[in-house]
């Protein structure tokens, strides 16, 4: 745990409890701070007091008496309407901040030259934190990954000499955390989301932004307008600037300091590039999404004040593991190659999927359906050999795939599975791929994203002459 000693003596109050929250709290009372904790919730009110963390109803309190409330990220700031608890504590004048700016401010007052790499961006932020961890781990050095994956932040190894700390961070951290000052701040990209949490797209990226502007080093995505816009403002605005800025694009026409050619992850100076990586034959890096993430993970390990070597970057590429649910190679029976990419809950990120592999994808899709569809996907049926259909969506999936792609009812995922392996088998292809990309949630038939690709997961493992994956590389 990173005991939080900035409000040692003083009264702070703490909202939304849920594991982070309770970290949260934890971390205070540990550093000697005099915590109240609340949540709307009476379960997790109850949970909290269990833990041994002093709970209180704050609807009734003297919010003046309170140094600072720390809220969990979850918490309404501004949209739809503030969370009564940060309305009264704002009218009281107090901070409303999140355990990302608590472990910012201690960051500051303990030791200073612990780096700090901080992730962000709509898409890709896990992919990336992980790779960054990964690689600085095969680098040798000593690394702590959590924040929005994994691990709750401050729930993390303490701070010592060296230790590299890589946590991924949400809009709604980042706008908790105003004085965030990564040593390293990387932003992937950003499109519409959780805009009923931040009102606006431009509100949504001005948080984003933030990010960047703070950090000693940054690296910014240039594939899309916003980011684009706020690389522009990194090197000619008047506002806060990072020292070194890396863009990074992935497209051949873009003027990028890192970018990808073919396969190979390559840096440009001028007119010179400089091969980094490779990423032929990684498994777990395929597709053009996960070459910027890995583009994004090189750039921010060259930034780091003791930068990780171009050759060290190259061989932690190659045993990158991946992570699960997200185009997951599970193995091989036979031919045929077993990808569980169960993230995948709507079109945009089932299409990352299709793109990644060259054709001959026996796709399973299905579940609860997003409004659209899989419409926007028919520029990429030519890969499909055949779909799979499971849940809710099936009959409106039938009919965007009618005279397109063969498709099958198939009801459930064990029948799913069965007749894709089996349609597989069949393939005269070098590569038949099985590929779980829904589409859509899965609340139909599921729990949640997770319990459905572990379900995948059991059932292909029990495929006769099934060899699960070793590694990243395959
Ligand atoms: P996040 O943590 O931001 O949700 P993940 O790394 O968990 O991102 O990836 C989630 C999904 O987003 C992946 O399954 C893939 O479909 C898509 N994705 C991953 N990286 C990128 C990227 N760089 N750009 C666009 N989409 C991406």
């Amino acid at each position: 745990m990173i005991r939080i000693t900035t409000f040692a003596g003083k009264p702070v109050a703490v909202f939304g409890l849920g594991a982070s929250g309770i970290a949260t709290a934890k971390a205070l009372i540990e550093g000697g701070a005099d915590v109240i904790a609340s949540d709307d919730n009476a379960a997790s009110l109850a949970a909290a007091a269990d833990a041994g963390i002093p709970t209180a109803d704050l609807k009734e309190t003297n919010w003046a008496r309170f140094a600072a409330l720390v809220v969990a990220p979850g918490l309404p700031l501004t949209h739809p309407e503030p969370h009564w608890a940060v309305r009264q504590a704002k009218l009281a004048g107090m901070d409303v901040i999140g355990d990302l700016e608590l472990f910012v401010r201690e960051r500051r007052q303990q030791s200073f030259d612990v780096p700090l790499i901080a992730i962000t961006g709509t898409n890709g932020k896990s992919t990336t934190t992980a790779l960054i961890g990964h690689l600085l781990k095969e680098a040798g050095r000593d690394v702590q990954v959590g924040g929005n994956i994994g691990t709750a932040m401050l729930s993390l190894e303490p701070f010592a000499p060296g230790r590299h700390y890589v946590l991924e961070c949400s809009s709604y951290q980042i706008d908790l955390a105003p004085s965030l000052d990564a040593t390293v701040g990387v932003l992937l990209n950003i499109t519409p989301d959780h805009l009923d949490r931040h009102g606006t797209i431009e509100n949504y990226a001005a948080i984003k932004a933030r990010l960047p502007a703070g950090s000693k080093g940054a690296v910014v995505g240039i594939d899309d307008s916003y980011c684009r816009a706020i690389a522009e403002e990194l090197v000619s605005g008047a506002g806060k600037k990072p020292e070194k800025l890396i863009r990074l694009s992935t497209r051949a026409d873009a003027k990028s300091e890192i970018g990808v050619d073919g396969s190979r992850i390559v840096t440009s100076q001028g007119n010179s590039t400089a091969e980094v990586a490779d990423l032929d034959g990684i498994g777990s890096l395929r597709g053009l999404h996960n070459a910027e993430n890995a583009c994004a993970a090189a750039a921010a390990l060259m930034l780091l004040p003791e930068p990780v070597s171009v050759q060290e970057i190259a061989r932690g590429m190659k045993t990158f593991p991946g992570l699960a649910h997200r185009m997951e190679q599970l193995g091989r029976q036979g031919r045929t190659l077993f990808v569980n990419d169960s993230k995948a809950t709507n079109a945009d990120s089932a299409e990352k999927a299709l793109t990644s592999y060259p054709g001959d994808i026996y796709w399973i899709l299905g579940g609860k359906p997003k409004t659209g569809g899989i419409a926007s996907l028919a520029p990429h049926f030519s890969r499909v050999a055949k779909a799979y259909l499971i849940g809710e969506a099936s009959d409106a999936f039938a009919q965007t795939l009618d005279g397109k792609v063969p498709f099958e009812r198939c009801e459930t995922l064990d029948k799913a599975v069965a007749a894709a392996a089996r349609d597989a088998a069949k393939s005269g292809g070098n590569e038949p791929v099985v590929l779980l990309s829904p589409a859509c949630a899965s609340f139909d038939q599921y729990r949640n994203f997770e319990v459905r690709g572990d379900a995948f997961r059991a059932l292909v493992a029990k495929l006769p002459g099934f060899a699960p994956a070793t590694g990243g590389a395959s």
